[in-house]
């Protein structure tokens, strides 16, 4: 069993899926170790997505992702990182393969319902950084 960080982002949690991406996550065989909702401050979404610090979309970034709450869950399941990214799909909705979780619950690149670790240990930073 490998161990993923998975957020369903304010854009989803206000359009009210948060229920219908749980299911999701559950039907495709991951087990929710742990979770909690909570609306990020300026400083934890700083600090949690400081690699892209020196990017043209931080600030925007940062707005959205404290613009109301969060859904933050410790996945498990064999290859966590790997299954999880390929369940959400593409950063861009407008990219991802039918049937994925951005394709069906993103709005666009910015607000794209899911966030996703992208390494192990990165993971276990992300992870660490939350619970
Ligand atoms: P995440 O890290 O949230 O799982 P990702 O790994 O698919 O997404 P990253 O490149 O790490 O994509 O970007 C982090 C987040 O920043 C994206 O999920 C999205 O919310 C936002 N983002 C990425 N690219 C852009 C962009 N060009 N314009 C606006 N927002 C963007
Ligand atoms: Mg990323």
């Amino acid at each position: 069993m490998n161990n993923t960080l998975a957020l369903i982002k304010p854009d989803a949690m206000q359009k009210g899926f948060k229920d219908e991406i749980r299911e999701d996550i559950m039907n495709n065989g991951f087990i929710i170790a742990e979770e909690k909702t909570l609306h990020l401050s300026v400083v934890q979404a700083k600090g949690f997505y400081s690699i892209h610090k020196d990017k043209p979309f931080f600030e925007e970034l940062v707005e959205f992702m404290t613009s109301s709450e969060t859904h933050i869950m410790k996945l498990e399941k064999a290859n966590a990182v790997s299954e999880w990214r390929n369940l959400m799909g593409a950063t861009n909705p407008a990219e991802a393969e039918a049937g994925t979780i951005r394709a069906k619950y993103g709005t666009d690149i910015s607000m794209n319902a899911t966030h996703g670790s992208d390494s192990n240990e990165n993971a276990e930073i992300e992870i660490n950084f939350f619970f």
